[in-house]
């Protein structure tokens, strides 16, 4: 299998990649767990890519408590940093590795919010309809934990979840103005820090009756 303008690399970025990182206006982010409750299943990976598509998959190891070259790009105030479904992706990043991730664009909430067409706001459809790609998702639900021995296959699907972000970003931007809901997505953005906190506190329905 090719995996063109893709690095592997363990614990953190190097100082080369985060100044090349440092440079990109956006960088799209995925996170690979052993499951999907912070507090209890560990971060394994975090993938990333910036506007040239240059694609790095952080191996994140088992006691691990801090990458502090990824915080300083994830906490960069002047780069968007974009997610698929950010609530889950930011709490795991928080939780693992103090990171306070600033500014976020989810591409699922800017899907939800515009593409009002359809019920489909999954990673696949959205990359299909926007893109033109159809996404391999077989690897999704897979052992993450084993870091130093994942597949090729695990580790191109973990690279194709971040490679159309970017692309997908503008798009929905483009759909967003047009339908004159980008401020209201914004504000749905600047929110998710605290929205965060009350998941990682287990607060469930805060805003129901
Ligand atoms: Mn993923």
């Amino acid at each position: 299998m090719k995996l063109e303008n893709f690095q592997v690399c363990d614990r953190d970025i190097d100082q080369a990649t985060l100044s090349e990182y440092l440079q990109s206006e956006a960088i799209a982010v995925d996170t690979e767990t052993m499951g999907l409750i912070p507090q209890r299943d560990r971060l394994c990976l975090v993938q990333l890519c910036d506007v040239k598509g240059k694609v790095t998959a952080i191996r994140i190891l088992k006691g691990q408590t801090e990458a502090p070259n990824l915080k300083k790009l994830m906490e960069a105030a002047n780069i968007v940093k974009i997610f698929h479904y950010a609530r889950f992706d930011i709490a795991t990043l928080r939780y693992n590795l103090k990171i306070q991730t600033q500014p976020i664009f989810c591409t699922k909430i800017g899907s939800k919010l515009v593409r009002t067409y359809t019920q489909r706001h999954g990673l696949k459809e959205v990359v299909n309809e926007l893109e033109q790609v159809e996404l391999d998702k077989s690897a999704q639900s897979s052992d993450w934990g084993n870091a130093t021995n994942l597949s090729d296959t695990q580790l191109s699907y973990a690279a194709n979840d971040v490679r159309y972000l970017i692309g997908v970003r503008q798009k929905l931007i483009a759909m967003l103005e047009r339908e004159e809901r980008l401020e209201l997505a914004q504000e749905c953005f600047n929110c998710l820090p605290t929205i965060v906190s009350l998941d990682l506190l287990q607060f469930k329905d805060l805003f129901e009756h």
